[in-house]
Formats: structure tokens, sequence, C-alpha cells
């Protein structure tokens, strides 16, 4: 195994920032502080003028494997995470056949032995995401499996959604939903408002959301059960966490990136790649997300990257999937369009998330000697033009081709081996 030696950099984690080099060896960090010597054979990898980090976290791709390798693998979709900075990816189990059972979480984790950053398959909460019976959670938490949804689809029953809390609550895990009631949601592809009138394109409203998150917290507070909900997008649902969690009810949120950069007004040309589930919603909502993320209501940044191909993506608007890629963007986004101290923004993709993913044993904490050694180096001033032909995502349907971001992962370190370095994959 390589040693690595990270110069020159500001190491910043959960306890703080401070000037320091970083040496790696055998898949750990062996030594972090001043001029450290960097001895025999190593491999430098410069950190002058950037943030050095632990690795960072998604709670929320689409790898699409099993039955979507037309779209995406567990291989092309670890390597854009790596490239955006990313060291362990939570894997959602919407993929054919679903991950609802312990042989299929088995197949993702085999197939994830090669892959350039740690995958976590998330295990459905019903047998084939199909809502109706409870599926095995025991023997894929037996597996390691700490996080489970149906996502794609919200639990709708909710007398079988508290079973599964009060089940999910006796294993230690977390169910983490997609919170989109069928009925109040059915037909529509855009949010339910002014560009859906516009547009004549059926709308989604925002209550469609918020009757979900309002009916878990009660069930939240009804089992003691934790609830995670995934990809947040309207004020209102925010305004129900932030009371739930005044409360002290043990809820967590995630936002993703287009939620706090775009708007359903992204889809007057009619082009489906601004389809996206949640949609994308008002002007108002963005300010909600954005400052939910500052006031910590939010507790992450997750991707919901989801890879379509393009003849999918080429379809009419009300015929398209819904789904826009994010592993690439998320960390220029989250850095460069927030307005918050990049340690906060760190703190949103790494530290928080790696708990909510109950893999903070392994990732997100702090820089010491004896932690693995899953780094990510960060150059937060970089201006980048999004080339969807440059990215490493087998798809392109990316919302922000030809944007010019700042901030990009400049090395990524993953097991102690650099899988990225100056933003080219090494493998
Ligand atoms: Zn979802």
């Amino acid at each position: 195994m390589s040693r690595v030696f990270i110069r020159g950099g500001t190491v910043v984690d959960e306890t703080g920032s401070r000037r320091a080099d970083v040496l790696v060896a055998d898949g750990a960090i062996v030594a972090v502080g001043q001029a450290l010597d960097v001895g025999g054979a190593t491999l430098v990898l410069d950190a002058g003028g950037c943030l050095v980090a632990p690795g960072l976290v998604d709670l929320h791709a689409h790898l699409r494997q099993p039955g979507g390798e037309e779209a995406e693998t567990i291989e092309t979709g670890t390597r854009a995470g790596a490239l955006g900075g990313y060291t362990a990816v939570v894997a959602m189990p919407n993929t054919e056949p679903a991950i609802d059972c312990a042989s299929v979480v088995r197949d993702v984790l085999e197939l994830a032995e090669g892959a350039t950053a740690a995958v976590y398959p998330a295990g459905a909460i019903t047998v084939g995401r199909s809502g109706r019976q409870l599926a095995p959670l025991a023997e894929m938490a037996a597996l390691g499996v700490r996080l489970f949804t149906d996502d794609g689809a919200g639990v709708q029953d909710g007398r079988l959604m508290r079973r599964a809390l009060e089940y999910a609550s006796a294993l230690g895990v977390t169910l983490a939903q997609h919170c989109e009631d069928d009925r109040l949601a059915a037909e529509g592809h855009l949010h339910e408002g002014e560009w859906s009138s516009r547009l004549g394109i059926p709308g989604v409203p925002a209550e469609a959301e918020e009757v979900m998150v309002g009916r878990d917290i009660a069930l939240a507070r009804l089992t003691g059960a934790p609830v995670h909900f995934l990809h947040l997008s309207t004020a209102g649902s925010i305004e129900l966490v932030r009371s739930a969690k005044a409360e002290g009810l043990a809820v967590t949120a995630e936002a993703a990136p287009h939620h706090f950069t775009l708007t359903a007004a992204a889809a007057a040309g009619y082009d489906p790649v601004f389809k996206v589930n949640p949609p994308l919603r008002t002007d108002a909502d963005v300010a909600a997300v954005r400052s939910a993320l500052a006031d910590g209501t939010i507790d992450a940044i997750a991707t919901d990257h989801a890879p379509h191909p393009a003849e999918a993506k080429e379809l009419p608007f009300d015929q398209a999937p819904p789904g826009m890629l994010g592993l690439e963007t998320a960390l220029a986004l989250g850095l460069g369009e927030l307005g918050l101290p990049a340690a906060h923004v760190l703190g949103l993709f790494s530290w928080r998330p790696a708990r909510i993913a109950g893999v903070a044993h392994e990732h997100g904490g702090p820089i010491a000697p004896g932690r693995p050694a899953h780094l990510c180096v960060v150059d937060p001033n970089a201006p980048w033009v999004v080339d969807p032909d440059r990215l490493a995502s087998r798809s392109r349907n990316t919302p922000y081709a030809g944007r010019t971001l700042t901030g990009r992962a400049r090395h990524t370190v993953f097991r102690g081996e650099p899988v990225v370095i100056d933003g080219e994959a090494q493998r």
C-alpha cells in the first residue's frame, strides 16, 4: 500500500480547522502536524490553498445496479463519486430486482468490492418496494444495512409504516422516507403553481410531500423510532421538521443541491433534464431550504444522483423519467451557492451524513492518527465549467451543463490510496 503525504493544506473536520500536513500509510492516518518529515518513498499530494477534509458521504445515490446498467454501474457511479470528493455512497434500493433481501444486498456488496468509494446499500422497507408487505429487515441489518427506504415511492400505508418503525427501532436501524402521497401527486410532473399553469403540465402540490412529512413526524412521536426525511423540497416540510426537532423527536433531514439552486422556472423550455421528484419548486422554497441548511434544520446535503440514458431523457416532459445527476457537481454547488463557511458546508457533506448513515466509525471522523484514511482535498476557489461529455457517470443528465461552478475536489484518498489526483480519476 502507498504512503501518501498531503502537504500544505488546511485540515478541516468536526473539531475545527488548522494548518497541517497529513501522512497516510497502510490505509490509515499516521500523522497530522506542521512540517512533517516526508520520509521514504512517498507520494506527495500538494494541498496548497486547499482544505483537507474527511471524505464526503452521500446519503442518497442511485447507482442503478443491478438492472439499470445502461444508466450507471457501481463502477462508474463510484468513480463519479470519487471525482466529487465522496468516499462513501449509500446506494438506493430501487434497482431491478430491488435491494429487499439478504441475497441482493450480498450481490451489491460483491459488485462494490473494487469500487473507488465505499458502497453502503440501503434496504427496501417493503418487499419489492410495493408498499404491501414488510421486507426482511433483520436479515439485511445482519449484513450491515443501517438505512432502509422504499425511495422512489413513499410508504403509503400508515399502519404498515408504524409497524416498520417499531421493527426498525428494535433492530437499531433507521427508516428514510421519500415523502410523497401517491394520490395527491398522481399525474403530476412539475411543481403545482405558476409554471405548471403556464406550461400546461399537470402539477404536484407541495402538500403531496408535506402530508407525509406530517404523518411520519406523528409516527416518530408514537413509536419513538428515528425517521430520516429524504430530499425535502418545500418550505412547509421544513417548518414541520423544525418544530419536530424543537420538540426533541429523533428526526433528521436532507436536501439535494437542485432544491437550493433551481426553481420550476428552469422547465420553461420543456427540457426533461429539469424533471425531478420531488419537483423543482419556488423561490420561497429555495430560500427555505437554504436557511434550513444554515440553521441545522436540514442535517445534510445528499445528491439524489439519478442517472438516466439519453433516450429516456429525450422523451416529452410528461413521459421522461424524473432525476438528475449529482455526484460530480454537489460539492461545488454547496461551497459556491450557499454563502456558508466552508467548514459548515463540509459538515453537511461529511460528518453529519456519516452519522445518519450509521458509518461514522469509518467515514467523516476527525482527521487524527489511527483513523481510516478516507479524505478529500478540496480547492474551494477553483472555477470549472460543467461539461456533460467529461463526466465520469455513464449518463449525461446534468441540469448544470455549461455552468461555471466554484470549488472542486482536487484529490480523493480512499482506504489510503489516491483514487483522484489533480481532478483525474486514477482507476
Ligand atoms: Zn426519492
